[in-house]
């Protein structure tokens, strides 16, 4: 059995406890990770401490350079990095590329760090007086991440971090720990110092233990939207600046005159890649009349019924298996609500099995048709291969029922009507939006983060507002008197520029 353990500058734990990590193809446990504690996290903040003051010294091109590294580093591994990711999460291995690829493109991002940490700058705020602010790092940052994107999500949190000066400590999700471990072995590979990107595994005794940290002054979470809102609290409670992302319920309305054809090859992928563990999945398709509802059914049944669910090393799979096998039966016991809700249940994925891997965590692609916004199978996240038809009699509704749904990551609208796009842009309620793009999720010099309860706290993962989390702003104001005292004004008023 493998032993997945910590990277800590100066050597790994010893752990009293462990999880098991499986592999969801054959539902076999593959290694166990040793889960961390509070004396754990400690070797790992001193260590942190140690290092951070001289990286943050070091000047931003250097810094910038160790990425460079670090990308070419992850490129020419992509192969096993790929491998390893499905293997342990059960994505196709060419989504598991696609995990990697999205992280790296933040890691490109915060090559730019020289130019983006420029500070502000105002010659004469006052008489002989100038202004600057700058950017500094926190010091010690950490990162705490779903199963869902092992590579994506801690390269979203880690690379701008680490540009931006700061030490980082990384808690990946205890189900699929190996890629951040190697990941954490790129980075030193390429020339990070020792002590800069620490892993420390762990569950919610660990998690507890960064909340709690004194040394460590910013954590950044995603995850399910309970817990985001936990860590969210304590780390607030606690004195630290927290971006905690939650789950998620995107919805993709359907407008009248949409390409019909177009939206079932989108939703196929959308809703059903990645067995719909993605929170930019998108479970919920909002068709706006009954005449587009009936017409979408009919091109959604032949499309689901060509779906090919395999293992994940299968190049011709759609999709691959559930994470594990609670989760399956999570989705499975969702699947069971609408129908005793009384949704119709058109298509349904349970009991699948793939001949020859009848222990892996397979499920077949499930539609349900005339879900209501009263069904609780509606409200709450599934999180699997689950596609659910939402009827709306018109655009009024399908703009409020995205908008007042309790989650707001993000949205899609397809159409060909400019207007009716436009104006569904500017009102929904929903922090990140698609228009006739069904993955909505932004560049990586651009934002991402949803709103409601997909979403705690201030500022979103990468671009400028990544920067803004991970740094404080110091501002100074100068002036050098020419040998005269003073300048003759009230030393005891508030100083002002007028
Ligand atoms: P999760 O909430 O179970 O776990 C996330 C992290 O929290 C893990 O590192 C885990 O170890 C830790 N954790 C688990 N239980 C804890 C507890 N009781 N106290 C403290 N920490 C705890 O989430 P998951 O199942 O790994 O990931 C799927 C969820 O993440 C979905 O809800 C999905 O929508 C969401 N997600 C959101 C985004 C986003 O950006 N909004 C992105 C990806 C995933």
């Amino acid at each position: 059995m493998r032993d997945i353990d910590h990277v800590i500058a100066g050597g790994g734990g010893s752990a009293a406890r462990f999880g098991e990590v499986f592999d969801p193809n054959t539902g076999q446990v593959q290694a166990r990770v040793g889960l961390g504690t509070a004396a754990d996290l400690d070797r790992a903040v001193a260590a942190a401490q140690a290092a951070q003051p001289a990286w943050a010294a070091t000047n931003p091109q250097r810094r910038a350079r160790v990425l460079f590294r670090f990308k070419e580093l992850v490129e020419s591994n992509l192969d096993a990095l790929a491998h390893l990711l499905s293997s342990e999460h059960g994505k196709v291995v060419a989504d598991a590329k696609g995990d990697i690829q999205r992280g790296l493109e933040v890691i490109e991002f915060a090559c730019g760090i020289p130019h983006v940490l420029k500070g502000e700058y105002t010659q004469g705020a006052g008489p002989g007086i100038d202004v600057y602010s700058m950017r500094e790092p926190i010091g010690i940052g950490a990162g705490i991440t779903p199963f869902n994107f092992p590579a994506m999500i801690p390269l979203w949190m880690s690379g701008v971090a680490i540009a931006c000066g700061n030490a980082f400590i990384l808690k990946p999700s205890e189900r699929d720990p190996s890629v951040p471990v190697r990941l954490a072995e790129l980075f030193r590979e390429a020339g990070l110092p020792e002590g800069i990107l620490q892993v420390v595994h762990g569950d919610k005794e660990m998690v507890d233990a960064i909340l709690d940290h004194p040394a460590i002054g910013a954590v950044s979470f995603v995850g399910s939207s309970d817990i985001a809102h936990y860590v969210y609290q304590r780390g607030v409670a606690a004195g630290k600046r927290v971006q905690a992302m939650g789950g998620a319920k995107n919805h993709g309305i359907v407008m009248p005159d949409a390409d019909l054809d177009q939206v079932v090859a989108d939703l196929s992928g959308a809703a059903f890649g990645s067995a719909g563990e993605r929170c930019m999945a998108l479970p919920v398709v909002v068709p706006v009349g009954d005449k587009t509802a009936d017409a979408l059914r009919e091109k959604l049944l032949p499309a689901i019924a060509a779906l090919r669910v395999g293992v994940s090393t299968d190049a011709e799979a759609h999709y691959g298996p559930v994470v594990n096998a609670q989760h399956r039966q999570r989705v499975e016991n969702w699947i069971q609500t609408g129908v005793d809700e009384g949704a119709e249940l058109v298509v349904d994925g349970r009991g699948f099995t793939l001949q020859g891997h009848e222990q892996g965590f397979f499920i077949g692609p499930s539609l349900f048709d005339r879900v209501t916004p009263q069904m609780r199978s509606y409200q709450e996240e599934i999180f699997g291969p689950v596609l659910q038809i939402v009827r709306a009699p018109d655009f009024e509704t399908a703009v409020r029922l995205p908008s007042e749904h309790q989650y707001g990551n993000g949205v899609a609208i397809f159409t060909r009507n400019g207007h009716a796009a436009r104006e569904f842009a500017a009102r929904v309620n929903v922090g990140m939006v698609g228009i006739n793009v069904p993955i909505p999720v932004p560049v990586a010099y651009h934002s991402f983060g949803g709103w409601k309860r997909s979403g705690f706290g201030d500022h979103n993962q990468h671009g400028m507002e990544g920067v803004r989390f991970w740094t404080r702003v110091k501002t100074v104001t100068q002036r050098w008197p020419n040998g005269g005292v003073g300048d003759g004004g009230n030393a005891f008023v508030i100083p002002t520029m007028g």
